[in-house]
């Protein structure tokens, strides 16, 4: 009997080895996501993390000749059968409606929504125009909502639940200076997320948000005027500014897009099971959120 026993654990021992060595399977494999703003900086780190561990992406953007370069550049990383490219203004309703439609069809569904699409603008309160507040509240609040509403229908009308991850900002909880517009449609979005979160919960939606703090590298966000705008409200030159963010965080590191597309894929993922309604910033510790 002893010998029978020692046997038994030597080969537990050998096949629990085996099956150590054999490859996992991929997380989100078989999974349908639509990431707006796909070609953008943020959105196309995203796009990558969820392809890499076995999701479909249907990349969805207003920048028509950057969504060709990505949805080519994606599927010679990874293949043409899992990339899918679709332009879209999330401020138009029909537009929405027919890139839901369009995932539907070229994949047979949505799992997985990130909602990333968006614009930054500055200007002090007195020199904001009616123009630029509603342009903030247009592609960020309302944006957020419209795309929202049509992965809720189609998420529900599949009945197999499903994953909404808002890309908003830390301006969202901190205010920046000269950005009021921009900070109250992030504020915006971060509330819509907790709304959905309890609305979702009876039908397995969960929702989450993800809070970048500055992530200059790869972000059209940055190469633009907005550059300018924040370098003038630190007093400090544009080039400066990468510099000042890193050693404002605690831990003294500067966010790239892997770094927030990392966090996109756990709220994605069955790992964040037990999440709903939750925020995670990705901001090296932005000393704006400590009193020392
Ligand atoms: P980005 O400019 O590189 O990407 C944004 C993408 O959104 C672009 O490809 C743009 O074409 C697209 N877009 C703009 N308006 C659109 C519309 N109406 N419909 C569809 N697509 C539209 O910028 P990013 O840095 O990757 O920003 C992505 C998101 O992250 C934004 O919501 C931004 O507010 C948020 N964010 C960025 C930072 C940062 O420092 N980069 C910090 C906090 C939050």
């Amino acid at each position: 009997l002893a010998e029978q026993e020692a046997f038994d654990i030597e080969y537990w021992v050998l096949e629990e080895a085996k099956l150590q060595r054999l490859p996992k399977p991929k997380a989100l494999a078989g999974r349908i996501a639509l990431v707006t703003g796909g070609a953008g900086g943020i959105g196309r780190a995203t796009a990558e993390r969820l392809l890499a561990d076995g999701a479909c992406v249907v990349l969805a953007d207003i920048d028509a000749s950057a969504l060709e370069r990505t949805e080519k550049e994606l599927a010679d990383r990874h293949s043409p059968d899992v990339v899918r490219g679709v332009r879209l203004d999330v401020t138009k309703e029909a537009e929405v409606t027919e890139a839901f439609a369009f995932a539907a069809r070229e994949f047979g569904g949505l799992d997985i929504l990130v909602s990333n699409a968006g614009i930054s603008s500055a200007a002090p309160v007195d020199e904001t125009e009616l123009s630029l507040w509603n342009r903030n509240m247009e592609i960020l609040a309302t944006g957020y909502f419209l795309v929202s509403r049509e992965a809720f229908r189609l998420m529900k009308r599949q009945r197999a639940g499903g994953n909404i991850v808002f890309i908003a900002s830390k301006n969202g909880l901190a205010a920046s200076p000269n950005a009021s517009a921009y900070c109250t449609a992030k504020a915006a979005e971060i509330h819509l997320a907790r709304c959905l979160a309890l609305e979702g919960a009876e039908h397995g939606i969960r929702v989450n948000t993800v809070n970048p703090d500055a992530v200059l590298r790869g972000s059209k966000i940055w190469s633009g005027e907005w550059r300018e705008q924040r370098a003038a409200a630190y007093n400090m030159a544009p080039d400066e500014l990468e510099e000042h963010y890193r050693k404002r965080s605690l831990l003294k590191l500067s966010v790239f897009p892997e770094d927030i597309a990392e966090a996109v894929w756990f709220f994605a993922s069955d790992l964040s099971a037990k999440s709903t309604g939750n925020i995670l910033n990705v901001d090296a510790g932005n000393a704006q959120s400590f009193t020392r």
